[in-house]
């Protein structure tokens, strides 16, 4: 621990260097504004895109980067033969990653696929396709509800709407279909933006929701549990529109961005930017980047302090006992539980179940992870020295078959098995679908797993997302993510040329902490100050950045 200045000499010296790069800016602006040039400003808080352009980060990132096995089929074009199939073939993120907030309304009522319905709005257009357009009052409200726990995005709509810095900006969404992502989308509009949106994930989609964006005029095209082809044509339906161009991708799991480099290549020449929000999209932008292949620059919203530490930490922590309980019923009190991988999301889950009074384990194989779980007051172990004993395992590492068959046929009668991961790589699900072992689906994602001498091991999700598939996710955390990548759109769409090279750039440490600064009103929590002589002392600028970019937090 070090609080002198003198202990810390080289981290003080490069955080002075990062305040030299935006403070010239910086200092311009008084009171919050989004212009034209891209200069975002509030109160003593101003960040400029200037302060932006310094960071392409190939090392640094790939480093934090999942290694999710993820086999790209960017090929597939709707065909008619795989129109009601389900994917197999679309990218792990589309039907694994967030799903978050399933639909409230159920869809089994009407088995015609939306895209054999002609549906029009109440002003009589049709550019959208969704289950069914007469649910929009009904997502308006799931909206309404939403945008009270995201009033960083409203503010951020009510101070830059006289601006509208995005004007002129047509925006190609694929993400999930949300009322979150609504109050996204919306804010978007609201400062000038067109949208067309499509869904990044076949079961995610709020049918209310869809329809209620449709009403206002968003071409949306997505619908809870889309087949393969569905999905892909959804995604065509959104870039290949007569007289209407794309310049701005928002991206969740790059399977619209590689659809547009496989099909419509030119289209990319309008392009000015690609936002990027998962840990699979970002991994494939770098593998673009490395190929010599991304022709325009590309904003890594995953990796910003702001998202990677407040969605994977806290989400999981809110979510993880909401998902096991409506899936099971069962009292985690006193349950042993072992907790692998122990990141973000494990802290996260760990955390919720220490609370809640299960006996918690946790399994590493880094030692820095391992040591902090050990001071957590977590017993570190082998799997296999505990398999026996357990009642739920919970996966959370983003790698795969980090529990085997063999493994889950020594678990006991009764226990539990489930994912917070990425994909559903983590628990070796396939090797359950032998003969020998039976199926009994007991509830909507809840499976049982029947060995031949009766012992039964409950599958959730299977081995999906547990809290994305089975239940929903606080939106205040995804209003911290969403206004990131409000951000990271009106920098890139507002950036003068040159700013941004064909590269992968984070947002900079200031616009991390602008991020966070919108979200402390919601707690009327008031920042202290650097006083002239304390800002002096510590080398910094008063207006932040406060950490160097290589601070951990
Ligand atoms: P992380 O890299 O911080 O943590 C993963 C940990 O797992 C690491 O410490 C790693 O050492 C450990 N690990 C890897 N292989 C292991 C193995 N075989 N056994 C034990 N430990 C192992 O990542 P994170 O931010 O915690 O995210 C983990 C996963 O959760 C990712 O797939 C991420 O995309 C996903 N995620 C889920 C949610 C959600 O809401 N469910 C939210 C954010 C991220």
């Amino acid at each position: 621990m070090s609080d002198t200045p003198g202990d810390g000499k080289l981290e003080l010296k490069q955080a002075s260097k990062e305040v030299k790069e935006s403070e010239n800016v910086a200092e311009k602006y008084s009171a919050m504004t989004v212009s034209k040039n891209s200069e975002i400003t509030m109160g003593e808080l101003s960040v400029s895109s200037a302060a932006f352009s310094v960071v392409p980060i190939h090392k640094p990132v790939k480093k934090q980067i999942q290694f999710v096995e993820d086999k790209q089929e960017f090929s597939r074009f709707p065909t008619k033969a795989g129109r009601r199939s389900l994917s197999r073939s679309i990218s792990q993120s589309s039907t694994d990653s967030y799903s978050s907030a399933a639909s409230y309304t159920d869809s089994s009522d009407d088995e015609t696929s939306p895209r054999d319905k002609t549906q029009l709005n109440s002003k009589g257009t049709s550019d959208f396709c969704v289950k069914n357009i007469k649910q929009a009052e009904f997502g308006r409200r799931e909206i309404e509800i939403a945008e009270q726990d995201m009033s960083a995005l409203i503010s951020l709509r009510k101070r830059a709407q006289g601006e509208k810095p995005l004007a002129g900006a047509k925006i190609v969404g694929c993400t999930h279909i949300t009322a979150q992502t609504a109050v996204l989308i919306e804010t978007l509009v609201a400062l000038g933006a067109q949208c067309r949106w499509t869904a990044c994930n076949i079961y995610s989609t709020q049918n209310e929701v869809a329809a209620a964006l449709s009403e206002i005029g968003v071409a949306v095209f997505a619908w809870k549990g889309e087949s393969e082809d569905d999905f892909w044509w959804c995604i065509d339906k959104c870039v290949n529109m007569e007289g209407w161009q794309p310049n701005m991708i928002l991206d969740d799991g790059g399977d619209l961005t590689h659809w547009v480099y496989k099909k419509y290549p030119n289209v990319f020449k309008k392009i000015r930017g690609i936002v990027e929000e998962s840990v699979t999209g970002v991994h494939r932008l770098y593998q673009l980047s490395k190929a010599g292949k991304l022709c325009v620059p590309a904003m890594n919203v995953n990796d910003s302090v702001t998202k990677q530490k407040f969605d994977n930490l806290y989400c999981c922590r809110e979510s993880i006992l909401d998902g096991l309980k409506r899936t099971t019923d069962v009292m985690f009190g006193g349950k042993q539980v072992v907790v692998c991988g122990y990141g973000e999301v494990g802290k996260g889950c760990t955390a919720a179940l220490k609370a809640m009074g299960s006996i918690v384990y946790v399994t590493e194989i880094d030692p820095i992870c391992a040591l902090q779980a050990c001071m957590d007051g977590f017993r570190v172990v082998k799997l296999n020295e505990v398999i026996r004993q357990v009642d739920v395992i919970i996966t959370c590492t983003g790698n795969k078959n980090v529990v085997t068959r063999d493994q889950l046929d020594r678990m006991k009668n009764g226990s539990i098995v489930c994912n917070m991961g990425h994909s559903n790589t983590e628990i070796d699900v396939a090797s359950l679908r032998t003969p020998e072992l039976t199926w009994e689906r007991v509830r909507s994602q809840v499976d049982h797993v029947i060995w031949p001498d009766g012992k039964r091991v409950i599958l959730l999700a299977e081995g999906r997302l547990l809290n994305l598939s089975c239940s929903t996710v606080p939106t205040f955390v995804l209003s911290i993510t969403a206004t990131t990548q409000a951000l990271a759109l009106i920098e890139l769409y507002n950036a003068p040329e040159g700013r941004y090279k064909q590269d992968v750039y984070l947002l900079p440490k200031k616009m991390d902490e602008y991020v966070a600064s919108l979200h402390l009103p919601t707690f009327d929590a008031h920042l202290t100050e650097l006083s002239d002589e304390q800002a002096k002392y510590l080398g910094l600028n008063k207006n932040g950045p406060f950490k160097p970019n290589y601070y951990r937090y």
